[in-house]
């Protein structure tokens, strides 16, 4: 397996558990709070009352993969899920390295006697042969443990070749959940579908070579409270449900929500939800209820020490193609992050950011490395000097927390007509992950029995 994410034995920097001040203020960084991702975890969990899944794709939404997976199982989740078979893989070393499957040999591991369940929703489209091959990415899997989901009878093909070439060594049938499109039309088996599919996995599942495990679907529109499109979805599983049954199926799992699933339609919680962009402290649609109003506290503060701080004159642009030009004589700061590091481009001319008590925004265009930020003018109305109100080394917050002065992402991903999943998610992997909280630096050193790459 190799790293996804070179950077991250180095990302995890010393943290001083007792005063939460992190690392030297040298460069840019996403503070990532695991207390914070383990509030949310708590308070998610209550109003679901029912198991819950970790999303944690895209390397937990940019908030890093393992330091967020063992918080999660530390807080409960008992299910960790992903959309690509490399995060399964990798998360899978990850957690069996940190001793995580195996409590009785190490002390920092979580208090379950079972290897953690993930589940993979993407598959990879592969012939039977080609999947039954030694070394498949789906006899990984397997050997790994991982449940796979199967929208189509080309996957449950692939699976089941790759289960029988498998079953040589483990003798395990593979554990599958079937998806189901209830309205979303992305994934899942169409309903005129499911009969031959439910049909066909029943064959291989009387052959021993998959158990389907779950019945599954995802919501297309749960943030849309008066749509009744959620109503419509449940309808649609409840139907799906009677086909899987008639086909002679038993899964014992349903699962359809997410957070916003999970939230705002009781009826849909099922078996099991799956917790993503709540985990990290954000609303699936601020407009419905913001984190605050949710009880959640956003995880991540992306943040860097001003570089640079200088007076330009009245009428002089800035940054590249000169869209903006000084009102007055200006105070501006030079902050290290660019659409390089994922700082949007659309967050030219108005990215929000905070210096001190001072609420900033970007001036000019978002630089590949750098964007430019208005501290104010720099002299009074009537021509007398002012003084700088920030200096180099202190440190600016793109989005962190909100308070008075630090933007939310959500404020971000309206200034960039986006969503704040994209804000915190499109993150560089240029940018350290530094981890604060109780237990930052335990599963800081959890990661040092991480397998070499
Ligand atoms: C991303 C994803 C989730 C998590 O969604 P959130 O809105 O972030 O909670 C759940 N299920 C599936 C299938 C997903 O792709």
């Amino acid at each position: 397996m190799t790293r996804r994410r070179a950077a991250w034995s180095g990302t995890i920097s010393p943290v001083n558990a007792s005063t939460g001040t992190p690392l030297p203020a040298t460069t840019s960084r996403a503070v990532i709070d695991l207390d914070a991702i383990a509030h949310n975890a708590h308070v998610l969990a209550a109003v679901g009352g029912v198991p819950w899944m970790a999303v944690v794709k895209a390397d937990a939404y940019g908030h890093g993969l393992a330091p967020v997976a063992i918080t999660c199982l530390r807080a409960g989740a008992t299910w960790l899920g992903v959309a690509q078979l490399a995060e399964a893989l990798h998360l899978r070393a990850l957690l069996d390295a940190a001793g995580v499957a195996r409590p009785a040999h190490h002390p920092d591991s979580v208090p379950t006697s079972e290897r953690p369940r993930l589940l993979c929703w993407l598959m990879p489209v592969l012939t039977p042969e080609q999947a039954a091959a030694p070394g498949s990415v789906l006899r990984a899997a397997l050997a790994a443990g991982i449940d796979l989901s199967v929208s189509t009878r080309a996957q449950l093909d692939a699976i089941a070749a790759a289960a029988r070439a498998e079953s040589a060594a483990a003798g395990v049938p593979a554990r599958i959940h079937l998806k189901v499109d209830t309205g979303m039309s992305r994934g899942g088996a169409a309903a005129a579908d499911l009969p031959a599919l439910a049909a066909a996995a029943k064959a291989a599942e009387d052959e021993g070579t998959v158990a389907v495990v779950a019945l599954w679907s995802h919501l297309s529109r749960a943030e849309e409270l008066g749509s009744g499109s959620t109503a419509k979805h449940l309808s649609r599983f409840l139907e799906a449900e009677r086909t899987v049954a008639e086909a002679g199926l038993n899964p014992r799992l349903r699962h359809l929500a997410a957070t916003a699933g999970l939230l705002w339609h009781p009826d849909a919680r099922l078996d099991l939800v799956r917790i993503g962009i709540g985990l990290y402290g954000l609303s699936p649609d601020p407009a419905v209820a913001n984190s605050a109003a949710l009880d959640l506290v956003p995880a991540m503060r992306l943040e860097a020490p001003l570089t640079q701080v200088k007076r330009i004159p009245a009428g002089q642009a800035v940054s590249y193609g000169g869209t903006w030009r000084a009102p007055t004589d200006r105070w501006l700061g030079l902050v290290p992050l660019g659409y390089g590091d994922g700082v949007p481009r659309a967050a030219s001319n108005g990215g929000p950011v905070a210096v001190g008590g001072i609420r900033s925004a970007i001036v000019g265009r978002v630089c590949m490395d750098q964007v430019v930020i208005d501290l104010g003018p720099a002299t009074t109305p009537e021509g007398a000097p002012l003084d700088p109100p920030a200096a180099a080394g202190d440190v600016a917050v793109l989005w962190g927390a909100p308070d008075a002065v630090i933007p939310a992402a959500d404020e971000w991903a309206q200034v960039c007509s986006t969503i704040n999943y994209e804000i915190v998610t499109r993150l560089g992997e240029r940018v350290p992950r530094v981890y604060l909280g109780r237990d930052a630096a335990r599963i800081s050193s959890l990661h040092d029995q991480e397998p070499r790459a």
